[in-house]
């Protein structure tokens, strides 16, 4: 008998029709495949999918489900990614910390707690969230092994990206370098640095000992295998990259004839790559369409075999059972009215995974588990700025990629000449919105984009003097100054979330209902945090492993999907 019942637990019915159409291995003979959430995680499922398609030789169908109107509304066409091995960590504070830091206000040195914006405090999801991350932050033994798997799972990500580079067809690797990619790697060739190269410049200031917080960095990337770290003086900064010789000034001492860091101030040199998502997420789905191809339907209409249907929130499923007593999900549920079936007349079941990302809960809310969950919100600024004529030439060598570091903020930094314009783009801070998504216009956003305003004309002066047609450098900006960008169309602010359970570590592989049946046909890739970019290789590897043989997954991958489990709770 197969029994069909909706995710709000309500019983449907009984299709005894379906029972004997319904093959017993339902992972392995699909040849369509739903992705729920085309944020970066989605699109790496969909990439993977097509290379296996490929090799196999195999006429797959993808189809993505997406609740947003335009790829334009996703996270990470909002910020400026930063590629390490080591993006993921730190979101979540640990135990007493997290109770302390949730009562300092966000603006405040180590506070993340935010005062506008109801339901965040005292809801229920808050609670467990709370509650589950302080009785993890007793097991000191076991954060330290998640902390080092999720550095190794970086590593691996790295890897990835850069092998995910070399084997790209001429098309994709076009796509890439237009999408600003640099990957993280270790130079194989020794010999003098150079930008854009597995290693970039990340700076330090206004942090007190400085160099502390950078030898500490060097020390995590050293054991990780990455073994050209090093300090660099303000000169050395200089002569790699022209563009920062006024930050580099503003933050120096001349002694002896050579410019010495402040206390408060350094640049490291670090493995670190970026990638500008904004472009290379458009660009990658319109490359599946292409090399996907079309089929033609049963009511004999032509069709792509990629497509993203927008403006399709999934909001309930409908479980069923098939004969040999496996658990699937038969069908899929929008909030249009729209009904995705799973399962086709002939019985093919449809594989399906979930990467809601940023909408912590959608898990749950479709009566699948889920960790206890919480979002973390972040901001970011983006600036298209005009040249002066005159320095169109000297502006044309224009590139970064690195990370801003002060007290208690890290933001992630592309900027480059972009269409014979100035293009820079940071995001970054954090603060703690349960599962609340938050807005530009709430007291986060605004204050953390006037913070990000300043550091960049801490570090960038001439450019902001241009945007605002005044000399800045050495000046601190105001709520004036930005909203006279934002007017004139030359700064795009925004808001969003970092989704992340209560021990840090992305959700991956096998999918239960809420009476802990697996679900033989669906797995999940989220939970991915401040790392989702950089992680989603490696992480969308480990999830589709999660339904190969025991024998055939190394210690590692299984050592992840344990802890990444979609059950587990402290
Ligand atoms: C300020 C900030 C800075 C960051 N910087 C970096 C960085 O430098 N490097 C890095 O690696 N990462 C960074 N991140 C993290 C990164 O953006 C995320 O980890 C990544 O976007 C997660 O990708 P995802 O595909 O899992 O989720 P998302 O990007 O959130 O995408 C999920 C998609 O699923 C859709 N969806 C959800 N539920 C449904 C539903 N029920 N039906 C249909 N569609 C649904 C959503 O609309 C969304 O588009 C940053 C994040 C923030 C907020």
């Amino acid at each position: 008998m197969l029994n069909i019942r909706r995710s709000n637990n309500i019983l449907l019915c009984s299709l005894f029709f379906l029972t004997a159409l319904i093959s017993s291995n339902v992972w392995c003979n699909t040849d369509r495949f739903i992705i729920v959430g085309s944020g970066m995680a989605g699109a790496m499922e969909a990439y993977h999918a097509f290379l296996d398609a490929k090799k196999n030789n195999q006429s797959l169908c993808i189809t993505m489900y997406e609740q947003n109107k335009s790829l334009g509304d996703t996270t990470v066409s909002n910020i400026a990614p930063s590629l390490t091995p080591d993006e993921i960590l730190s979101v979540v504070p640990r135990g007493q910390e997290l109770v302390k830091k949730i009562q300092i206000l966000f603006s405040e040195p180590g506070g993340i707690r935010v005062d506008d914006v109801r339901g965040i405090q005292g809801t229920r999801a808050t609670e467990q969230f709370q509650q589950q991350a302080q009785l993890y932050s007793m097991d000191e033994v076991g954060h330290n092994q998640r902390t080092q798997c999720l550095l190794e799972l970086g590593k691996m990500s790295m890897d990835m990206w850069q092998k995910l580079y070399e084997d790209a067809d001429a098309e994709l690797k076009e796509i890439l370098k237009s999408s600003n990619f640099n990957a993280c790697y270790e130079p194989t060739t020794k010999g003098p640095r150079s930008l854009c190269n597995g290693y970039r410049i990340d700076l330090i200031y206004n942090v007190s000992n400085a160099k502390a917080r950078a030898l500490s960095m060097k020390q995590d990337y050293e054991s990780l295998g990455y073994n050209q770290c090093a300090l660099l003086t303000p000169d050395q900064v200089t002569a790699l990259d022209p563009f920062l010789a006024d930050f580099c000034n503003a933050h120096s001492t001349k002694n002896n004839g050579q410019l010495e860091w402040n206390h408060d101030a350094i640049a490291l040199w670090r493995p670190g790559g970026c990638l500008d998502a904004q472009v290379f997420l458009p660009k990658l789905y319109a490359y599946l369409t292409k090399h996907m191809g079309t089929y033609t339907n049963a009511q004999g209409k032509i069709e792509n075999r990629f497509q993203i249907k927008f403006g399709t929130k999934i909001t309930g499923l409908d479980f069923a059972h098939t004969n040999n007593g496996q658990t699937i999900i038969s069908q899929l549920h929008a909030q249009n009215g729209q009904t995705v079936n799973l399962v086709d007349q002939h019985g093919a079941t449809s594989q399906c995974v979930f990467c809601p990302g940023e909408s912590v809960g959608t898990m749950k809310n479709l009566g699948l588990q889920e960790p206890a969950y919480a979002g973390f919100a972040g901001a970011s600024l983006m600036f298209t700025i005009d040249i002066p004529k005159s320095k169109m030439l000297s502006c044309a060598k224009f590139r970064h990629c690195m990370e801003v570091h002060q007290e208690g903020v890290v933001l992630a930094w592309q900027a480059r000449f972009r269409d014979n314009k100035i293009f820079i783009a940071v995001a970054g801070t954090k603060a703690f919105y349960s599962d609340r998504k938050p807005n530009k216009n709430e007291d986060f956003a605004k204050n953390r984009n006037l913070l990000q305003l300043n550091m960049v004309n801490d570090v960038l002066p001439e450019f902001i003097s241009w945007a605002l047609e005044r000399d800045t450098k050495g000046q601190t900006l105001t709520e004036r100054d930005l909203s006279i960008l934002e007017d004139k169309g030359i700064v795009t602010r925004w808001a969003g979330t970092r989704a992340v359970v209560y021990d840090g570590f992305p959700t991956l592989g096998c999918v239960y209902t809420q009476d802990h049946n697996k679900i033989a046909n669906a797995r999940c890739t989220t939970h991915l945090g401040s790392g989702g970019v950089s992680f989603a290789p490696a992480a969308i590897a480990i999830s589709r492993s999660a339904f190969d043989k025991q024998d055939n997954i190394n210690s590692f991958a299984q050592t992840v999907l344990r802890y990444a489990d979609s059950t587990r709770s402290v």
